[in-house]
């Protein structure tokens, strides 16, 4: 069995990205499982989704401890330990990160597992203009590095996914491209042979008081110590000669990072915004754009 992990977050195509690695590998012959888990259902909020293929009965439920391949969407996860990327990772063949710098953050953080990278925000920004629609380039990348599906399955796995999705033609040829892109640009991982299936196939989960398993939305007044900044891949910049200070980017913003300043124009608090691009859409001027967001590592 093959056990693939994603990570990344809410809004960015997480779920869809396991779908079609799991789609893909169905139409390849295997038996396949996929499903995401969710905390907070807040965009920008990390996400994990799992994929299992097997060429017998899948009878493994629940999350992936020990996986064979981790996918990470967004490399500022590998921040913070409370987001799991690295659990279990001595036992990945393989750790994927999208980004555009790995030596820099392979600086930083270490990972006990060979490591691939590729920029996919911008080859998927290049392809179909929005940075944070990742779910074909991260399962592109999954499909190529898991060795097992040739680009044919996956090129209909694409398709199927964004169909249903409601794509019109045009997109879904972009975003085809994209995959193609990606695949061709990886090369695939020996996954280990033999190892051992998980050690505990069923999991039992904690269940905590709701008070305790959904803190920001029942205890007011954490939100300004939770610097929501890092989760952006795209930064809202608003263009100040063709503001009209109508207000209305402010009083979008879901998560209360636009003040207003003496004049009345519109002021990011960067610490905070979460880069859902909300306020780009509310401003009817199109005022704000969006820029790719640039770690430094
Ligand atoms: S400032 Fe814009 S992009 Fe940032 S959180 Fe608010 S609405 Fe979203
Ligand atoms: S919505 Fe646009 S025009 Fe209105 S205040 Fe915000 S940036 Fe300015």
């Amino acid at each position: 069995m093959i056990r693939i992990r994603f990570h990344g977050r809410g809004g960015h195509g997480i779920k869809t990205a396991s779908r079609i690695v799991g789609t893909a590998a169905f139409l390849a012959g295997y038996q396949v499982q996929d499903s995401p888990i969710y905390g907070a259902e807040r965009r920008g909020a990390p996400v994990t989704a799992f994929t299992r293929m097997d060429t017998r009965p899948i009878l493994e439920r629940g999350i992936i401890t020990e996986p064979d391949l981790i996918i990470c969407g967004d490399e500022t996860l590998l921040e913070s330990p409370a987001t799991g990327v690295l659990s279990g990772v001595e036992s990945a063949s393989a750790v994927f990160i999208n980004t555009s710098n790995l030596e820099a953050l392979k600086t930083k953080i270490k990972i006990d597992a060979p490591t691939v990278a590729l920029d996919v925000t911008q080859r998927t920004l290049d392809h179909i203009g929005k940075a944070s629609a990742l779910s074909v380039g991260l399962g592109a990348a999954a499909v190529r590095l898991s060795g097992l599906i040739s680009i044919e399955p996956l090129r209909e796995a694409v398709r199927t996914e964004l169909e249903e999705l409601g794509l019109d033609v045009k997109m879904i040829e972009k975003n085809l491209r994209l995959a193609e892109e990606v695949f061709e640009g990886l090369e695939k991982v020996t996954m280990q042979q033999g190892k051992p299936s998980a050690k505990q196939a069923i999991h039992e989960m904690d269940y905590d008081h709701v008070l305790l398993g959904t803190p920001s939305i029942l205890a007011p007044g954490n939100a300004e110590a939770r610097q929501t900044g890092s989760w952006r891949v795209e930064r809202p910049e608003i263009d100040y000669e063709h503001c009209t200070r109508c207000g209305l980017c402010f009083v979008g913003c879901p998560d209360g990072a636009i003040a207003l300043d003496e004049q009345g124009y519109p002021v990011i608090d960067y610490d905070h915004c979460k880069g859902c691009l909300i306020c780009l859409e509310q401003c009817p001027r199109h005022s704000i754009v969006s820029k790719k967001e640039v770690r430094s590592w």
